[in-house]
C-alpha cells in the first residue's frame, strides 16, 4: 500500500497519550501481573511497531497480535520479548513461530496433532491454551480434551511448551455480569483440571481490567485502552484512571468555491445546494476508512461545525463552509478545534458502529505521525 505523505490528511498520534495509558494501567496491576499490550491489526490503527515501542517503555512485558505475520514483523523491527499470537496459527507455519519465539493458542487436538507433524524439535513452541468459556469463538470447549493436549504437549517436550492458559469474555463492558461470572467459572474449572499452572493465565482485556477483580490471572490483555478509548462506548463512563485519546485526524482543504443554489454536490447528485453556499473539498474518502455512511457527520473548520454534504468519495468528501476558506485551511475529523471536540466515539455512534472499527479501518495510505 502506498501512504499518502503529498497529501494533508494524517493520523496524529500522540506519544505521551499512549504512555500514560500503558503507564496508568500497570500502576493498577496486583502484584505479580503483567500486561501484554494488544497491538493487532496495527495497533487499533494507530500503527504496529511504534506503538509497540511504546508500550513496551511504558511498562508492558509482552505483546499480543492476531496473526502471525504481524508477531513476524514485530521481530523484524527488532523487539524482544514474549509475543502471543491471539488466533488461530496455520499448523503448516508453526515452525517459524517456534523459530522466531512467537507463542500460539492451541483451541483443539487435531491442531496440536498437525503442527506436531511439521516441528522438528529443534527449539519447542510456546502455547497458550484458549478456552471457550462462552465467547464461541476459539477455545476448547471440553475439559478431558483440554487435558489430553496438556499431556500430548507434556510428552513431546522438545516439541512443545505449555506457557500458558487463558479465555475471551463476551461481555466484560456490559453492566450485567452474569455471563462474566459464568464464564469466570469456567474458566477455574479448566485451571483447576490442568496438573500444574501454567506461566501465564490469562483473561482480562482492558474492560475487564478496568471494571471487574475476578479471575484476572496474572496477565492483562490491554488493547483499546492503550489508545484512550473506553471498551464500553459511552455504557460505563467511570473509569479508575483517565483514559487519554491518543488519535486525532486532520486534514485540509484543497479547494473552496462559492456555487449558486442548485448546485449538486458528488455521486448520484443526492445534495442541492439551498442557496449560495461556500463548498470545502477535503482530500479523504472511504479508501482512506472514512466510510461512505459519514455523509450528514460534520468535521471542524476554525472551530465551527461543517456538515459533509453529498455522498463519501473514494478519495474525497466535500463540505459546506460558512464562509470562503483558503486552500489548505485545517480541517479536524477527530480531535479538537477551538472549544469544540470530534471525538472517535462521536464518529462510531455517526456511523452506527464501535470506535473500535472506525480507527481499524483507517487505511495504510493515511500517514501516521507521531508527537
Ligand atoms: N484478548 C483477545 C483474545 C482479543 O481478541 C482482544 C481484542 O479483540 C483483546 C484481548 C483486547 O481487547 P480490548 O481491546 O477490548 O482490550
Amino acid at each position: 500500500m502506498v501512504v499518502a505523505l503529498h497529501r494533508p490528511t494524517k493520523a496524529i498520534v500522540r506519544r505521551s497519550a499512549i504512555k500514560h495509558n500503558v503507564a496508568a494501567a500497570c500502576a493498577q496491576l496486583k502484584a505479580g501481573t503483567e500486561l501484554f499490550a494488544v497491538v493487532k491489526a496495527n495497533a487499533y490503527g494507530h500503527g504496529l511497531v511504534e506503538v509497540a515501542k511504546l508500550t513496551r517503555a511504558a511498562g508492558a512485558t509482552g505483546l499480543c497480535v492476531a496473526v502471525l505475520d504481524e508477531a513476524l514483523e514485530l521481530r523484524r523491527a527488532g523487539i524482544t520479548g514474549p509475543i502471543l499470537v491471539l488466533g488461530i496459527v496455520d499448523p503448516e507455519a508453526v515452525q517459524l513461530a517456534a523459530d522466531n519465539d512467537i507463542a500460539v493458542p492451541v483451541a483443539e487436538n487435531s491442531w496440536l496433532h498437525a503442527a506436531s507433524q511439521n516441528l522438528t524439535g529443534t527449539k519447542p513452541l510456546r502455547v497458550h491454551l484458549a478456552t471457550d468459556t462462552g465467547m464461541g469463538r476459539i477455545g476448547f470447549t471440553d475439559t478431558a480434551e483440554l487435558q489430553q493436549a496438556a499431556a500430548f504437549m507434556q510428552d513431546e517436550p522438545a516439541k512443545f511448551t505449555l506457557a500458558g492458559i487463558f479465555t475471551h469474555f463476551a461481555t466484560a463492558d456490559e453492566v450485567d455480569d452474569t455471563q462474566f461470572k459464568a464464564q469466570c467459572a469456567r474458566f477455574n474449572e479448566f485451571v483447576a483440571a490442568l496438573p500444574q499452572r501454567p506461566r501465564y493465565v490469562h483473561v482480562a482485556n482492558t474492560a475487564t481490567s478496568l471494571w471487574h477483580d475476578a479471575c484476572h490471572g496474572n496477565m492483562v490483555r490491554f488493547g483499546v485502552g492503550i489508545y484512550g478509548l473506553n471498551p464500553s462506548g459511552r455504557t460505563i463512563a467511570h473509569t479508575p484512571y483517565a483514559l487519554e485519546p491518543a488519535m486525532r485526524i486532520e486534514s485540509a482543504l484543497v479547494m473552496c468555491k462559492h456555487v449558486p443554489a442548485g448546485t449538486t454536490v458528488s455521486y448520484g447528485a443526492t445534495y442541492v445546494s439551498a442557496e449560495d453556499e461556500f463548498i470545502g473539498t477535503v482530500p479523504m474518502g472511504y479508501a482512506d476508512g472514512w466510510l461512505r455512511r459519514m455523509q450528514g457527520a460534520t468535521v471542524l473548520v476554525d472551530g465551527h461545525r461543517c456538515p459533509i454534504v453529498g455522498r463519501v468519495c473514494m478519495d474525497q468528501f466535500m463540505i459546506r463552509l460558512p464562509h470562503a476558506y483558503p486552500r489548505g485551511t485545517k480541517v479536524t475529523l477527530v480531535g479538537r478545534d477551538g472549544d469544540d471536540e470530534i471525538t472517535l466515539q462521536d464518529v462510531a455512534d455517526f456511523a452506527g458502529t464501535i470506535h473500535y472499527e472506525i480507527a481499524c479501518c483507517l487505511s495504510e495510505r493515511v500517514p501516521r505521525v507521531y508527537v
